[in-house]
């Protein structure tokens, strides 16, 4: 079986360093989600949880931007991806991580502190309502987010976070060309613009897996983000 180290010069070769002091934080990540009650993700061998979450979620570097100093949200985390690892890997990223669910924000705190991190913030709540709150809106440079929802609905939960100026990398896969068409009126509405499209580069891993890049270009109208499930309910350009 391999070990973490060898997952992680894996992923070296691609391009991002990972000294052993983070290998070590990685450890304990990982030891976390095994040992947690509920399901924090659908990946349950070592192996799937470093590739599919860890490596995945750093592969969110290949978009280049540099993340140092920056102001990040990670929206609808889950166990912390894609921020926490990224974090994991750039100590000065000053961090907000939301997620909704009481059960997943508790598991995030507690592993916060067991990987001695600063700097990171865990919010329990909802887009909707966050991206409607001053001290969050139109406040953070760069944006992640995975797995959440189509991209629709997703730039209405993400853009209203975003100074103008920053940027938001969505992760998504296969289906990536159909949600950018589908996309075109919230891009309109919000205040977003496609600026690239990169194809992900993971050693062992599919290579569907896109960057989605899009620059935040105008403020978003106060109407946005609707009130929680609208955007779920009735997609903007749906
Ligand atoms: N990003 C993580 C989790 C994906 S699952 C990963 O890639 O592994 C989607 C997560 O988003 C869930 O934990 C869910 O609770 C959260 N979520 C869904 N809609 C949300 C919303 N509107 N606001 C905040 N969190 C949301």
């Amino acid at each position: 079986m391999c070990t973490i180290d060898d997952y992680i010069n894996e992923f070296k070769e691609t391009g991002s360093s990972v000294d052993s002091k983070e290998i070590e934080k990685f450890s304990i990540y990982l030891l976390e989600l095994m040992k947690a009650e509920m399901n924090i993700t659908s990946h349950s061998s070592v192996k799937d949880i470093i590739r599919e979450n860890f490596l995945d979620s750093l592969s969110c570097l290949q978009a280049g931007f540099d993340l140092s100093g920056k102001k990040v949200i990670d929206i609808g985390t889950g166990g912390g991806f894609p921020g926490l690892p990224l974090k994991i890997v750039i100590d000065s990223i000053n961090l907000h991580l939301l997620e909704a669910t009481g059960k997943k924000v508790e598991f995030l705190k507690n592993l916060i502190k067991k990987l001695s991190l600063s700097n990171v913030y865990v919010h329990q709540g909802r887009a909707e309502d966050f991206g409607q709150n001053s001290e969050f809106r139109e406040n953070f440079d760069i944006a992640f987010s995975r797995a959440v929802a189509g991209l629709p609905v997703l730039l209405e939960y993400v853009l209203p976070f975003i100074k103008t100026g920053g940027i938001f990398i969505a992760q998504k896969g296969k289906k990536f060309q159909e949600e950018i068409d589908m996309s075109g009126e919230a891009l309109n509405i919000l205040g977003g613009e496609i600026i690239d499209i990169k194809t992900v580069n993971l050693p062992g891993v599919n290579t569907d897996k896109k960057l989605i890049v899009i620059k935040k270009i105008s403020p978003t109208p106060v109407k946005y983000p609707r009130r929680t499930g609208m955007p779920l309910k009735r997609p903007l350009g749906g």
